[in-house]
């Protein structure tokens, strides 16, 4: 495989992650056979409808959480957390078609006293931090620690749990590797290091189990990624499991993507993907990689 360049394989990652979105959100909470029987065998096709009835290549809050994330830090020019929390905060207040429970509370909280990180919560270890990161690994590619500070901050904005704060940095480690030119062995050593620290995070065997959990959603990704050839494929294998599958399917496409770059994603997938969101995702990935440059 010719290695795509780094615009190629960053926008790969964008686009891939809000495909996933899109593609999954159509089965979301469906278990495998209820997909299976729906769709023929398989669903493949950028459709819309699922709980939410979307429309076709609509994302969800997903999608427009890391949307959101990305503006803060272009507004801020770096990361300021403030900025980020008006940011969220301005994102729940235009009606998205979905909300996750610990974002709503995390962002409710904020504005009902103006602070910017929540406490410690057995109930925090779901999958939502995790799923808008993206734009701060695009952001610090060329600072690994200046990433974890960035990380963890907007993700103890909703999130305070060591699984979430984990897997979080784990799986932005890997995009920061793959959009550096690393290969699926270096993912697979961050992941050693994940499971060393943490067994729960295990995937081999794989459990099965697909809820917004971020251990089952780090299995699911982990799985489909390592074990399919292509984008499509990983795509189609991770969300095809339903569960939480829009969530499940963007970081997967994140990973793939970051991997296989954007010439990989499926004409007709790109083509159904909400075309306001498709620009405002191109124009961000430059603006946040050029932040680099910048200096910190
Ligand atoms: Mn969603
Ligand atoms: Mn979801």
């Amino acid at each position: 495989m010719i290695v795509p360049g780094l615009l190629s394989r960053a926008r790969g990652a964008f686009l891939g992650f809000a495909i996933g979105d899109a593609l999954g959100a159509s089965v979301e909470f469906m278990t495998a056979s209820e997909i299976a029987r729906a769709h023929d065998g398989c669903h493949r096709h950028i459709v819309g409808g699922g709980w939410l009835r979307l429309k076709p290549g609509q994302v969800t809050d997903d999608t427009q959480m890391a949307l959101a994330l990305g503006d803060a830090l272009l507004e801020a020019n770096g990361f300021d957390l403030e900025t980020v929390a008006r940011h969220f905060l301005a994102w729940l207040k235009s009606k998205p078609v979905d909300v996750g429970n610990t974002c709503r509370r995390g962002i409710q909280r904020y504005r009902l006293d103006g602070s910017l990180i929540s406490a410690f919560s057995e109930g925090d270890a779901g999958n939502g931090a995790c799923m808008r990161n993206l734009p701060v690994v695009l952001a610090t590619l060329n600072d690994a620690e200046l990433f974890e500070r960035w990380t963890l901050a907007q993700s103890h904005f909703t999130h305070n749990h060591p699984l979430s704060d984990a897997a979080t940095l784990a799986l932005g480690h890997m995009t920061r590797v793959l959009l550096l030119g690393g290969s699926r062995a270096d993912c697979r050593a961050i992941s050693d290091k994940l499971v060393a620290a943490h067994r729960t995070f295990r995937f081999v065997p794989y459990p099965k189990n697909t809820t917004g959990y971020v251990v089952d959603t780090y299995q699911t990704v982990m799985h489909g990624f390592l074990t399919t050839e292509s984008l499509e494929d990983c795509l189609v294998k991770v969300v095809n499991l339903g569960g939480d599958a829009d969530t499940n399917g963007a970081i997967a496409g994140m990973l793939a993507g970051a991997h296989y770059g954007e010439e990989a994603i499926p004409a007709r997938w790109l083509r159904r993907l909400d075309r306001a969101v498709r620009k405002r995702i191109e124009k961000q990935t430059e603006a946040l990689l050029d932040l680099n440059n910048q200096g910190g």
